[in-house]
């Protein structure tokens, strides 16, 4: 699944929330700056040393997150990963609060820039390539995909769904039967994590809106996880529905199918 280096580039998604996390850092380090001018030539000896310890050692922070950042983007624009492990996902575990602080000041909308991350997220799965047996594949669901007037808890076993093709939870029990799959839907984050840490799963393909998603997916990292963003012609947490196609394409890439 190569893609080329115009179309990597060119993704504004993509380009936003990385926009972001390096305006992040170079905030911090003209915030870093500011405070060392300002306190430095005040300061007894003492305090001098301590603060240029504190400073030193957040210099070494602000350093990782810049080689992870620079990481994200190689591997982005080449569409393959590089050898750095975890660290690409410092700046974004570390900086993700900022990052929205900063898109809500320059005027960017919290959801764009939440549906930005999950573009970079899925692509910097998919350039590890991950080839996962099917039952170690975990499909998440909110509850809101299931419509509000059916009575089957499939919140306590999704095998309750007697796949009326009333919602979309029908469409994905017959993926979890073709492709021998997982599939759990939870009513929020503690019950996905529970699932998680049951079912330990190699990879996991969840289904949310933008919040949900984000917060999933920075809670549960390493595991890698593919997002796919749910539809809400209804407005929000109100009988939505997935498209069935993008969860297939997220299953067979973890099967090495696609
Ligand atoms: S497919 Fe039918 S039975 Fe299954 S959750 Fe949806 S409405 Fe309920």
């Amino acid at each position: 699944m190569e893609m080329t280096i115009l179309e990597n580039l060119h993704k504004p998604r993509k380009r936003l929330f990385i926009g972001l996390l390096a305006g992040s850092l170079l905030a911090l380090v003209v915030l870093l700056g500011i405070m060392w001018y300002l306190f430095i030539n005040r300061m007894y000896p003492f305090h001098r040393f301590l603060l240029v310890g504190i400073l030193s050692a957040v210099i070494l922070i602000l350093i990782v997150i810049a080689v992870g950042i620079g990481g994200i983007v190689y591997t982005l624009w080449r569409s393959k990963t590089i050898p750095l492990g975890n660290l690409m996902r410092v700046p974004i575990n570390v900086l993700f609060p900022v990052v929205i602080t900063l898109g809500k000041i320059l005027g960017f909308d919290k959801e764009k820039i939440r549906s930005s991350f999950v573009e970079v997220n899925n692509q910097l799965v998919k350039t590890r390539h991950p080839v996962v047996p099917p039952e170690k594949i975990l499909i998440l669901l909110p509850h809101c995909l299931q419509v509000n007037h059916c009575p089957h808890k499939v919140t306590v076993d999704v095998e309750n769904c007697k796949r009326c093709g009333g919602c979309s939870v029908d469409s994905l029990m017959a993926l979890k039967d073709r492709y021998g799959v997982k599939v759990a839907v939870a009513t929020g984050g503690t019950l996905a994590r529970k699932f998680v840490s049951e079912w330990k799963p190699k990879a996991v393909v969840a289904v949310a809106c933008e919040r949900d998603l984000t917060s999933g997916i920075l809670d549960i990292n390493p595991l890698p996880v593919l997002g796919v963003l749910n539809d809400r012609p209804n407005g929000p947490c109100f009988n939505t529905c997935v498209n069935i196609n993008r969860v297939e394409e997220a299953i067979k890439y973890y099967l090495g199918e696609d």
